[in-house]
């Protein structure tokens, strides 16, 4: 049995429908994200299967049970927020307990559940304070802890790492893919981060103004992408789009990774003028202006040096490139 399933979820609001016909199946154990730009539906989603907002029509089933007609409280969830979400009066304990408490658990077991947590979690120290006395970081880690408590069905997480800095994002997403090889569980993540989507996701949704553009592993979507929109979002920095395809191909769109192009000053298949270099330290990204398929990035390893407005010679690796036709739609094999 899937521990989620949306069946054609439509969400309106007033006359505008925000979610188009979602159907979905989580597997028991799974981590899947939902990643799109902002304002094609994740949240709104996320939302619907919290309870927070109802469905226009569908069906969202948890556990094998309907639950459009269930308060959010008797869903069996926990949600992680960007906004963590915490009571200010309430110590770190108290806050990771409540839940249970007002579920009337024992003393024992609360008390259990919350060492059990703040173990895994590195908290034991911090159990006193009051989220006014924690880090950005630290009180994301009570909102992770305080759903770990709850042991829920399902763990639902909303863009929980946007308000950290780089450094602490990072750290947490290693620690939030760390948590739920531990715990086993089902986890639903919403990003507009397609590298958070990547490192953290078994399954990854990738929205469109509502509606459904690919389902897949993480390097499926990556190797083998449905559409001009899914090639573009999955990978970073962007694929190229070839307007023209050369090489004789007759398909309306070529698309090449920025790794999959060869820069030389000497000879090859597109010529350019650099326009920009970035050093990233590991790698160098090239931008060189051509005159048939504008601005195409060129990823490189390690360090290079161009000047800028110096003439180059671009070669996408024709078997690595991707053909789309008219409509964005993949061209296989
Ligand atoms: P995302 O999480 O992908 O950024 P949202 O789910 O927040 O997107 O929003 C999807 C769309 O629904 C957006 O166009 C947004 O403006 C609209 N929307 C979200 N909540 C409401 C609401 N309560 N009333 C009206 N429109 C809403």
């Amino acid at each position: 049995m899937s521990a989620l399933t949306l069946s054609n979820v439509t969400k309106s609001f007033g006359k505008t429908e925000v979610i188009a016909g979602v159907d979905l199946n989580v597997e028991p154990g799974e981590f899947c994200v939902f990643v799109g730009p902002s304002g094609c539906g994740k949240s709104t989603l996320l939302r619907m299967i919290a309870g927070l907002e109802d469905v226009t029509s569908g069906d969202v089933t948890i556990g094998g049970n309907r639950v459009n007609d269930v308060a959010p409280a008797k869903r069996e969830i926990a949600m992680v927020f960007q906004s963590y979400a915490l009571y200010p009066h309430l110590t770190v304990r108290d806050n990771m307990g409540l839940a249970l408490k007002q579920a009337g658990a024992s003393k024992a077991e609360i008390s259990g559940a919350t060492e059990k947590a703040s173990g895994m979690l590195g908290l034991q120290p911090l159990l006193e304070r009051r989220p006014a006395e924690l880090s950005g970081g630290q009180r994301q880690r009570v909102a992770i802890g305080r759903a770990i408590v709850r042991r829920p069905k399902l763990f639902l997480f909303d863009e929980p790492l946007s308000n950290l800095d780089a450094a602490l994002r990072v750290a947490t997403r290693i620690e939030i893919a760390r948590l739920h090889r531990e715990l086993g569980a089902t986890m639903i993540y919403v990003t507009h981060d397609q590298v958070e989507a990547m490192t953290l996701a078994d399954k990854i949704v990738v929205l469109r103004a509502g509606r459904v553009e690919q389902v897949g592993r993480p390097m499926d979507l990556y190797n083998d992408p449905a559409n001009t929109f899914v090639a573009g979002f999955i990978g970073s920095p962007q694929m190229n789009f070839l307007k023209s395809a050369p090489l004789g191909m007759s398909s309306a769109q070529m698309g090449i990774r920025p790794e999959h192009v060869a820069i030389s000053a000497e000879a090859g298949q597109i010529a350019g003028r650099i326009s920009h270099v970035e050093k990233l330290g590991g790698e160098t990204l090239v931008y060189a202006l051509t005159e048939d398929h504008g601005l195409l990035t060129v990823r490189l390893f390690g360090e290079h040096d161009y000047a800028v407005d110096s003439a180059v010679w671009l070669t996408p690796d024709a078997a690595r490139a991707f053909h789309f036709d008219a409509d964005g739609a993949r061209i296989r094999g």
